[in-house]
């Protein structure tokens, strides 16, 4: 059996296509603000930070033990003292001396080696070392890891725990990122109803803000929720224009197909200039993508999981780009099917699995459940898409199908 919707007079676009089409109509916001590390998780870095010592930023011990020259013949030294970290042994070193040393002390610059405790035998302020002790071993030198002056983080870098660790190091206090883009969310939909609202006949209650409001969780964002808003399109198009004046992006789910109660498209035309696609792919066929001014503006289907395939698919690329962010790829990785999966050619197809990995290490995955654009709870289960190409005609168990792990980019 071929998929109907594929079946359309026009050719359907292909999901590389939407994506190439959005992302090179995305431009990068340019402003910035400077924030101390405690608040710059997430934040987009504006310009590369360079290190302005050198990291280490002295010779230091990588063990507890001794540290002495390896170019002693003797092979008992004489304890000239201690270096611990944070106070480093003072004096000069006489040869035939050693000097106890603790992990990350300064190094002495007498010396070139550290030998662990465990390796040497004391006896009062004689340290007797084996034979056969390795020279140049234990000592991080200065500099090492990252010279003074050496980039750090580059431009487009999204500050992550590592990073900020990385630049507290370099006694970093402030980073200049790009400021966050600004996003609306808006429901279109007679029947959709607010929570703690008493649900009537015909009615179901709003999902897809939930949803979106929690994909845009991002510290390079900031969110305004402008609730749902009734199929009336005067209404619906007095909220975009205001909305396309105070944000980056507008997201709204509902209304972007060509029934009779989607004013989506029609009113984007209105407003501004659209790129209204068919896609090819399944869930999330009907798109309307363009832009309002400077406001970007996506409209995209109601039904809850196409809601999150064009969200994962073609808003965050797009997303990510205007934050200023490098670009990321949706990690794909192989796995073999343990559930018949369906498919009738025409589309691509988002089916929702749940992967998991075998003692061997190998990937498995199988059906979510229930595959309707409408069915939550495979979504809620789901770990993972399967991506079925176009052509295919659904898997075997046994099958190596492609999988996307939710939340994995590199
Ligand atoms: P539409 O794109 O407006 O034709 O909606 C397609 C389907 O998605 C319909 O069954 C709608 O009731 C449903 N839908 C639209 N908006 C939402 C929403 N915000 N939350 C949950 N379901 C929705
Ligand atoms: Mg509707």
């Amino acid at each position: 059996m071929i998929d109907a919707c594929s079946l359309e007079k026009k050719r359907l676009l292909t999901l590389q296509e939407a994506l190439d089409s959005i992302t090179t109509q995305t431009a990068r916001v340019t402003d910035t603000e400077t924030l101390p590390l405690t608040e710059a998780l997430g934040r987009v870095l504006a310009v590369p930070l360079f290190s302005p010592i050198n990291l280490p930023y002295d010779r230091n011990a990588a063990m507890d033990g001794y540290a002495y020259s390896s170019a002693e013949n003797a092979l008992t030294l004489t304890l000239a003292g201690t270096s611990w970290a944070g106070k480093p042994f003072v004096g000069q070193l006489q040869p035939g001396e050693c000097v106890r040393i603790f992990t990350g002390a300064v190094v002495p610059p007498e010396c070139d080696s550290v030998i662990m405790q465990e390796h040497v035998t004391v006896e009062g302020l004689f340290i007797h070392f084996p034979a056969d002790a390795p020279p140049l071993q234990n000592v991080r030198e200065a500099g090492e890891d990252i010279k003074q002056g050496e980039q750090l983080c580059q431009a487009g870098k999204k500050l992550s725990a590592y990073d900020l660790g990385l630049l507290a190091a370099a006694g970093i206090e402030n980073a200049s990122v790009l400021r966050k883009v600004r996003i609306a969310i808006i429901s279109t939909g007679d029947e959709l109803t607010e929570l703690g609202q008493t649900l009537s006949s015909g009615n179901i209650y709003d999902s897809n803000r939930y949803t979106l409001n929690n994909l845009l969780s991002d510290p390079a964002f900031s969110v305004k929720d402008l609730g749902i808003i009734p199929d009336d399109p005067e209404h619906l198009e007095k909220c975009i224009r205001l909305a396309a004046e105070n944000f980056d992006v507008i997201i709204t789910s509902g209304g972007a197909s060509v029934g009779d109660a989607d004013f989506v498209k029609d009113i984007l035309a209105r407003c501004g200039t659209v790129s209204f696609w068919k896609l090819a792919i399944k869930p999330g066929k009907p798109l309307a993508f363009g832009n309002i001014g400077r406001c970007q503006f996506f409209g995209l289907p109601g039904n809850p999981v196409a809601v999150a395939v064009t969200y994962e698919q073609l808003v965050a690329p797009a997303l990510r780009k205007l934050s200023g962010a490098k670009e990321l790829k949706r990690l794909r990785l192989h796995a073999t099917a343990t559930s018949p999966l369906k498919k009738s050619p025409g589309r691509q197809e988002f089916l929702r699995g749940i992967f998991s990995q075998d003692e061997e290490g190998e990937l498995r995955v199988t059906s979510a459940g229930r595959q309707g654009s409408h069915i939550l709870s495979s979504l809620s289960r789901s770990n993972c898409f399967i991506v079925l190409p176009a052509e295919s005609r659904g898997a075997q168990i046994g099958d190596t199908v492609i999988i996307e792990p939710f939340d994995l980019l590199f």
